[in-house]
């Protein structure tokens, strides 16, 4: 039934790694709310939703078991944790991978080369899938922090830990010699959520709809910039996608100004297309949100 208190439950992660981007990420789409490092819970001021703060371990399952009705994590600890729930968004920030490392000295070359060895890790469920895949024996040893000093202290032979840049394996004296998962922040939600309570649904409805237009600008560029006017035809050609840039003229004769946007990953190429067909004077600024 519908009543106006009824509030989506978000659960983010209460301190580490994910837990500024998260917030970030909502906030992005107009949604205030007071700062989460000292409290369990607490409302947004302008939107009907309301947040869980937690150890990223325990969000799966509290989303799982319907405690929280979403909530953003790592796909590594979605994986590692096995509850059934839907992924709705993959966020794509705190990027980083699962990897296998082993001391310099190792002689690696494949993943079968760790059969009859001993590998710490923080994620015997993902591990443990990847090796029997590939039908090798190898024990697991579970450890929940500071996996890198394994081999050090003569606990095992290898690890299986999470890697973004490579520096702290490089400062233990490990090798990364394989990845087995690759990881971004995703948004999950409790299964059939929408079934079980449309009207927190049509919140999270609304708020998707919110967060697809600011993810969506961030991948994009606004773009302004002079062009001799009977050269306008070759711009949609140079730059695709959008329906078709505004075009402005200039007081000087033949010119005109031109605006439209472009993928950040295809800059570089429509900038330098654009240069060949005498564009000019060109301004790039970040967009806030963009809908289609
Ligand atoms: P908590 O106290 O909430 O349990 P934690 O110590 O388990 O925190 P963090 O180190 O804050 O977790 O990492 C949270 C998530 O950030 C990881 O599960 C992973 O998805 C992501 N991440 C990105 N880069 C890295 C990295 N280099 N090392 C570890 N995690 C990373
Ligand atoms: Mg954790």
């Amino acid at each position: 039934m519908f009543t106006s208190k009824t509030r989506l439950r978000i659960a983010v992660q209460k301190k580490g790694r994910l837990s500024e981007k998260s917030q970030d990420i909502i906030r992005s789409c107009g949604i205030e709310f007071g700062n989460g490092s000292r409290v369990l819970k607490n409302e947004a001021y302008n939107f009907p939703i309301e947040f869980l703060y937690l150890r990223d371990d325990d969000i799966p399952g509290y989303v799982y078991d319907g405690i929280a009705d979403i909530g953003i994590v790592g796909r590594n600890e979605a994986a590692e944790k096995q509850f059934d729930v839907d992924y709705i968004r993959d966020l794509g920030f705190s990027k980083c991978r699962l990897s296998i490392a082993v001391p310099n000295s190792f002689p690696y070359n494949s993943l079968e080369d760790l059969q009859g060895h001993e590998i710490a890790t923080s994620y015997p469920n993902i591990l443990r899938a990847c090796l029997d895949e590939r039908g090798i024996k190898a024990g697991i040893h579970e450890i929940s922090g500071s996996v890198e000093i394994a081999p050090a202290i003569g606990l095992t032979d290898a690890i299986c830990d999470l890697v973004s840049t490579g520096s702290t394996l490089i400062s233990n004296g490990l090798k990364e010699v394989d990845v087995i998962f690759r990881s971004t922040a995703v948004m999950i939600a409790q299964k059939d959520l929408g079934k079980k309570d449309p009207e927190k649904q049509k919140i999270l409805d609304r708020l998707l709809v919110r967060m697809d237009a600011v993810m969506k600008a961030r991948d994009y560029k606004y773009i302004v910039f002079n062009l001799p006017t009977d050269h306008i035809d070759q711009v949609s050609k140079i730059v695709p996608g959008m329906k078709s840039p505004t075009v402005t003229p200039l007081y000087e004769k033949g010119w005109s100004s031109v605006q439209t946007v472009v993928k950040e990953d295809d800059f570089w190429d429509v900038f330098e297309a654009l240069k060949k067909i005498g564009a000019q004077g060109m301004l790039v600024t970040a967009i806030e949100k963009m809908t289609i």
